[in-house]
């Protein structure tokens, strides 16, 4: 007899399970739990452990504590300030004590007669007796055993704990006789030390103990994630194995006169970061590299230094910004990196040639344009810059060999797609894509897992950190509003955040156009005031940006669209309006559009005075701003307070979800996943040797799914 697969379970319908009739099986639907494997993996949101239960004739008042007790009486009343108040009177043997809920008004149904539930909280002596308010609940039923597990539970779906604890119970009888597959080698299993799958089904749901339960909970959760990681690295070592990439040569004579030209010297992690990079771009296979790195850490020499190395060996290279504003920015910027560099041409009289930059937005037009694509198409252009256009339009290149794309967010498959297309005789351009959200890393083996990362984890030096403070309610406001008087005073600049209203660009720009008109007439009054937002045309922007840039406006107020890359040194302070609003890896970005020239720079966080009932109930967000400025410490309180799931895109919720696994609590665990993937992949390139772990990474990962992962 066959141990069973995962894909056995899932054949096997929960309406052939005792106790589940027509009206619960709908019941189960509902919950989308089907077949036993959904039932196997519906997993208890939490275990009591009734070893460590409390009578209630000895708690103590004022510690908290666990108690089981039956439900001997119910009551609701409303209060004099209009407060709803459920009464649960409850009794365990050894005495009685009240429970009182307030504003939970759905108690009432809730706590019926003779049910057995646990109670977690602080117990206090009212009026002579024991009471206790506002504790935890779980219903438990009449589950027995030392760990009672406490599933999901929908009212609406008519679920209950028990109910499931049962079914669960059933189903594992059933499958006691035959197991449940292992589908990771035994070797591995070993030396990771994780329990067997079946045990680990049966202890997740029906633990002896606490530690029991957590070995169980981390051989699934080491699935869950193995899973993720092998189908992420099957990817990469397939596109490493099908694409054909181009020998580019590192370390050239143009890279050095590049290095030579720089005015400082590299940081060790831009020196870290390029030499990683230096190994794949010599490598047979196409580059597929994230490179992360904070604002202001100094990707564009990195990125510089890639595109060289195309040139250097007679290929071009482009570099794509999300939009037409930091195309322009960048022009810029790498125009001046390179103002000294020149390429070795053994066909001129001199030995070289200019190193030919161009520009290509859907602003330059006419001859200009025809211009740049007749160069890009028989080679005079080495390095072009613009937006994703660049790739997606017409545009031929004599020889593409390197690609960077700036700012990953906003870069599709569709366009990873067309890169593709743009091959030098079957060769792939090699391909960086630079992004300035850090996230964790453990998240980004999972989200970015199919590409190589990189990480400029260090800022170039003679930086003045930028201090953030929080101004909440019109007094500190004021402040805030003087201090940007102050700072233009002394010669400075200023931006302006306006609040982010729904997902509506069209409101978005409505309230940036009132805080304009009300701030040049109020608080701002007499100082030279711009405007910048989305809806406006390119031409505008470009105008805007160029009189804040050249210093003939002093206050820029803007919407979200200085969010990325937007760079003018001499503005050193930022005030972002309803800032509780925005993401902590916004604000983030935000933040770093100041603090980039030798002046010290200010970022004023401005929230709205909290309604009196909240008073003290505090911002995370912006109080992590405030606390630090160091971008992978900020991603990892985000991932912290924003919990889990949020990386996977919510459309994707589906079997390859991550259950029990935790990209923030499992680090280790993320770790050894990919390891282990790479190790398994690297042996079995196509699973042909693992037909079991084969099968289930096709039961269980839809093409979406796939397709999700491959995102970046
Ligand atoms: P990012 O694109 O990562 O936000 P940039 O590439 O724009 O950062 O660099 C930010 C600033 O730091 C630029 O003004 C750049 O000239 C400067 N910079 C970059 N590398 C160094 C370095 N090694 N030493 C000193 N300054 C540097
Ligand atoms: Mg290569």
């Amino acid at each position: 007899m066959t141990a069973l697969g995962l894909r056995d379970l899932a054949g096997i319908d929960v309406g052939r399970l005792k106790g589940v009739g027509d009206k619960k099986r709908a019941s189960l639907a509902a919950i989308d739990v089907d077949h036993l494997l959904d039932l196997l993996t519906f997993y208890p949101r939490r275990w009591v452990d009734r070893s460590n239960e409390a009578r209630i004739a000895d708690l103590v008042p004022g510690d908290e504590a666990l108690v089981l007790a039956t439900v001997r009486s119910v009551t609701k009343r409303t209060t004099r300030n209009r407060r709803t108040m459920v009464t649960a009177n409850v009794g365990d043997g050894s005495g009685r004590m009240e429970v009182v809920f307030f504003n939970q008004p759905w108690r009432e149904r809730q706590l019926r007669e003779g049910l057995q539930i646990a109670l977690f909280g602080k117990a206090d002596v009212y009026r002579g007796g024991l009471q206790m308010s506002n504790p935890v609940v779980d219903l438990i039923g009449d589950r027995t055993g030392r760990i009672v597990p406490i599933y999901p539970q929908s009212e609406k779906a008519q679920i209950n704990t028990w109910e499931v604890a049962g079914w669960v119970e059933e189903a594992l009888r059933r499958c006691r006789d035959r197991g449940i597959d292992d589908v990771l080698p035994e070797d591995i299993r070993r030396r990771l030390g994780l329990v067997s799958r079946f045990d680990a089904f049966t202890a997740i749901h029906l633990p002896e103990s606490i530690a029991d339960k957590e070995q169980a909970r981390r051989r699934l959760a080491f699935d869950e994630l193995l899973r993720v990681q092998l189908v992420l690295v099957l990817r990469k070592r397939a596109m490493e194995r099908d694409q054909r990439g181009l020998r580019h040569e590192v370390g050239g004579a143009l890279v050095h006169r590049f290095y030579d030209a720089l005015p400082y010297p590299l940081t060790d992690a831009q020196r870290r970061t390029i030499a990683e990079i230096e190994v794949d771009l010599a490598a047979a296979h196409p580059m597929h590299r994230l490179l992360q790195g904070d604002v202001g850490s100094g990707k564009t020499v990195v990125a510089v230094a890639t595109m060289l190395a195309a040139v250097q060996g007679g290929h071009q290279a482009a570099l794509m910004a999300p939009t037409e504003v930091l195309a322009d920015q960048h022009a810029g910027g790498v125009r001046a990196l390179l103002a000294d560099v020149s390429v070795p041409d053994p066909g001129n009289l001199f030995g070289d040639r200019p190193l030919r930059v161009e520009l290509l937005t859907n602003r330059v037009t006419g001859a200009d344009r025809r211009d740049v694509l007749a160069g890009l198409v028989d080679g005079s252009v080495d390095i072009v810059i613009g937006t994703h256009a660049i790739i997606q339009d017409a545009v031929g290149f004599s020889s593409l060999g390197v690609v960077v794309v700036d700012e990953q967010h906003r870069f599709g498959v569709e366009q990873r797609a067309a890169l593709r297309a743009k091959t030098v005789d079957g060769a792939v351009p090699d391909m960086l894509v630079m992004t300035a959200t850090p996230i964790p890393r453990t998240a980004a083996m999972t989200v970015y897992g199919d590409l190589d990362v990189s990480v400029l984890d260090e800022m170039p030096p003679g930086r003045t950190p930028i201090v953030t403070k929080w101004a909440e309610g019109p007094l500190l406001e004021a402040e805030v509003w003087s201090d940007i008087r102050s700072q233009v005073a002394a010669g400075r600049q200023a931006y302006v955040v306006c609040p982010l209203v729904g997902e509506s660009e069209k409101l978005e720009v409505a309230s940036a156009e009132e805080t304009f008109e009300r701030l040049a007439s109020d608080e701002l009054a007499g100082l030279r005031l711009g405007l910048l937002h989305g809806r406006l045309t390119s031409a505008e922007k470009e105008a805007t940006m160029e009189a804040f840039r050249t210093g003939d406006v002093d206050v820029l107020v803007a919407t979200t669209v200085i969010e990325v890359g937007v760079d003018v040194p001499n503005a050193t302070v930022m005030a972002i309006l309803d800032a509780d609003r925005f993401g902590i890896a916004q604000l983030h970005q935000l933040r770093g559009r100041v603090g980039r020239g030798a002046h010290a720079s200010t970022c004023w966080l401005l929230t709205q005075q909290p309604a009196d009932d909240a008073i003290g109930a505090g911002n995370p967000r912006v109080e992590a701003l405030v606390a630090s400025t160091d971008g992978f410490e900020l991603a990892e309180v985000d991932l912290e307070l924003r919990g889990e799931g949020t990386l996977m895109s919510t459309s994707q919720k589906g079997r390859s979800d991550l259950k029990l696994a935790s990209l923030r609590r499992d680090r280790r665990l993320v770790e050894l996943a990919r390891e282990v993937a790479f190790e398994i992949v690297d042996g079995d390139p196509e699973l042909t040797d693992h037909p079991a772990l084969a099968d289930e990474l096709d039961l269980l990962f839809s093409d979406d799914d796939e397709a999700f992962l491959a995102k970046s």
